[in-house]
């Protein structure tokens, strides 16, 4: 895998120059993020200047993107700043920028769900197959998306998506409230020996829920890994009781 990216590397070098995304304030941040080992920005015209550069890439979602942005909170910030953010880690090889990229986009997914399929294909024009980005993009739309409704837009998506979206799909588990039916669906995933990865008893969701982000981080060393569990556990705790304090 480290040669892969090794080559891809070499091969991303001479595209990254055409990155239009690629702009001072997401240095800054990208900067920052490698320092920090999260997203911020101290920049006060960061609004203006993602709109300067990104306004236009907004597409059909046009402006509102930019609905309830605050800088100081990257999970308001559009998709695209964040996927672009994810593509700078992985063409200079900052593993903690993706990280930190990747957990921003889980929140501002699971707050308001405005990706476009213009973001997945920029995504997918910039990354390698086995990127943990490309897995969480098609994870957001086999679980959260209405297939039915959004099947016009997969029309023009690039093919690497297309199949990764009907794989995921192909081993969705039906709900367990029906015994037989997931019984023999499971046997099916089990027999055809294509139980996914983050394949996950009794619940099948998105990995971020049943198991944590931590599914779309890449860790170098177990100690780190067992760092990191540790650290959304104990988040998780926080969030609970932050919860319960709101309910009474
Ligand atoms: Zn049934
Ligand atoms: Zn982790």
């Amino acid at each position: 895998m480290k040669t892969f990216r090794g080559q891809f590397w070499v091969e991303a070098r001479t595209r990254m120059m055409r990155l239009p995304e690629t702009s001072t304030s997401l240095f800054e941040i990208f900067v920052q993020g490698l320092y920090y080992k999260r997203l911020i920005s101290d920049n006060r015209e960061l609004e203006q200047d993602f709109r300067l550069k990104f306004g236009a890439l907004a597409s059909r979602e046009g402006d509102h993107q930019y609905k309830r942005f605050l800088a100081k909170s990257p999970e308001t910030w559009p998709w695209r700043v964040l996927v672009s953010l994810y593509v700078l880690g992985d063409y200079l090889d900052a593993q903690v920028v993706r990280i930190a990229a990747v957990d921003v986009m889980i929140l501002r997914h699971e707050k308001s769900d405005v990706m476009t399929f213009d973001d997945i294909d920029f995504a997918y024009a910039n990354t390698s197959p086995d990127s943990k980005l490309r897995e969480l993009l098609v994870h957001i739309t086999t679980y959260d998306f209405d297939i039915g409704s959004i099947a016009r837009d997969l029309i023009g998506m690039p093919n690497g998506f297309l199949v990764d979206v009907s794989m995921t799909l192909a081993r969705r588990l039906p709900n367990r409230q029906c015994q037989s039916c997931y019984q023999s669906a499971l046997s099916w995933v089990q027999h055809a020996d294509a139980v996914p990865a983050h394949f996950h008893e009794p619940q099948d969701g998105p990995p971020w829920q049943t198991l944590s982000s931590c599914y779309y981080h890449e860790h170098s060393t177990e100690e780190e890994k067992g760092d990191c569990a540790a650290r959304v556990a104990r988040e998780k705790v926080l969030e609970r009781r932050e919860q319960d304090r709101n309910r009474g």
